[in-house]
């Protein structure tokens, strides 16, 4: 009888025969760098690879032309999910090509990694082995359409690891709405007849005004951050149309519902002040705060250890943005890991300057501790149901609060 040790140590085997392969995902993402929902050369090279390795492929999954479900059944057990990212970013260098300076390529490349190494383990894993291919994280978010379509259901553990400046595995992200504000006034020349007007614009710099001092009473981690994207045409003229975008944040959905609020009662108060007509609604998805278990935090910490990975971020630090992971995790118990890049050169996730590290040796060197970690930590849910069971348990006690 094989221990879970042992198991874990043909895995780690296995990960180092396979090292080639899992690398040169990694490089093919990043060398074909497709936006949000145009990620169809990225789909087709990860579908074909999982398939050559026994994979069961859904192509379109929830109805997203660039999301994939990839399966490899090892009979009764848990379905162990993970979850690949692989759009990219637009607009790096004179060209403004766009570019994977977020490391979705690596995240493409520790997933599919981590669930074909498992695969060949077949004899020793018990449970379900997906790949989930989720779009557009940076833009709409593919993850909340699958949530909506109801995609995790049948899944008990999420997996996924990201680049970023530190080791963590208590990263924060923050829930957030995409508002769109619409206001439509009455255009009179702005000279001869002014009193004849109604303007859109005065409506959106009041919405800004009451914003800005909104900002002094709400909770330091919230963020309220916006731009007009229309302005009006001619100084002449009185604006019959303004339109401003908002990005509205905070560290949990119930305040976060609150101070969206808020916001659209600034929007209100200046259709009050000016007669402009408001509409608005949201140009993205919401995404929800992700959401920790300490449990699957020390398994994953027990396994990133035991490749060499030490020295965390510790009691929730580091940079807060907000991903459609969040989303999941309100769903299904999911563990959402960041690795750090031992690099000299001061540079950030979405900086040009990261794109000359997302797909390095050292890039490499973490990709491989990455598909390791994540082994580990499948083994241990597939093969020992008390940690599955206590997983679930506090997922259960959160989720109830
Ligand atoms: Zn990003
Ligand atoms: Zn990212």
């Amino acid at each position: 009888m094989n221990t879970i040790e042992s198991i874990k140590k043909k895995g780690y085997e296995v990960e180092t025969q396979l090292k080639t392969e899992i690398e040169n995902i990694s490089d093919y993402i990043f060398k074909n760098p497709e936006l949000g929902f145009e990620e169809f050369k990225s789909v087709e090279f990860l579908t074909k690879t999982l398939k050559q390795h026994g994979f069961e492929i859904i192509e379109n999954y929830c109805n997203l032309s660039t999301g994939f479900r990839a399966e490899f059944s090892c009979g009764e057990g848990p379905n162990i999910a993970f979850l690949a990212e692989y759009d990219a970013l637009p607009g790096y260098g004179p060209d403004k090509v766009p570019g994977h300076a977020c490391g979705h390529n690596w995240i493409a490349a520790g997933t599919c990694g981590a669930a074909i190494v498992l695969s060949k383990l077949k004899e020793d894993f018990k449970g379900k082995i997906i790949v989930i291919g989720t779009p557009a994280e940076e833009t709409i978010g593919g993850k909340v359409n699958m949530v909506e379509a109801n995609a995790f259901d049948d899944i008990d553990i999420v997996l996924q690891m990201h680049l970023e400046s530190n080791n963590n595995l208590e990263c924060k992200t923050l829930a957030i709405d995409c508002i769109k504000f619409q206001f439509t006034g009455k255009a009179a020349h702005a000279s001869s007849h002014p009193e004849e007007g109604i303007n859109a614009l005065d409506a959106v710099q009041l919405m800004f005004a009451g914003i800005n001092a909104l900002r002094q009473h709400i909770t330091s981690d919230a963020r309220i951050h916006g731009i007009i994207t229309y302005g009006g045409d001619a100084p002449n003229t009185v604006p019959d149309f303004t339109e401003a975008k908002f990005h509205i944040r905070a560290a949990n959905r119930n305040y976060l519902n609150l101070l969206t609020e808020k916001v659209t009662n600034c929007a209100k108060g200046a259709v009050l002040m000016t007669g402009a007509d408001l509409h608005f609604e949201k140009f993205e998805n919401s995404f929800d705060n992700l959401l920790n278990l300490s449990s699957l935090q020390n398994l994953m910490r027990k396994n990133l250890e035991s490749v060499g990975v030490t020295k965390f971020l510790e009691g929730g630090k580091g940079a807060t943005g907000s991903s459609d992971i969040g989303n999941v995790s309100q769903v299904c118990p999911t563990m959402y890991t960041e690795l750090a890049l031992n690099i000299d050169e001061m540079c950030f996730v979405h900086d040009e300057a990261y794109l000359k590290y997302v797909n390095s040796e050292e890039a490499y060197d973490k990709l491989h501790k990455s598909v390791k970690a994540m082994v580990g930590t499948a083994l241990d849910i597939s093969l020992d149901n008390m940690i599955l069971k206590s997983i679930k348990e506090e997922f259960d006690i959160l989720k109830r609060k």
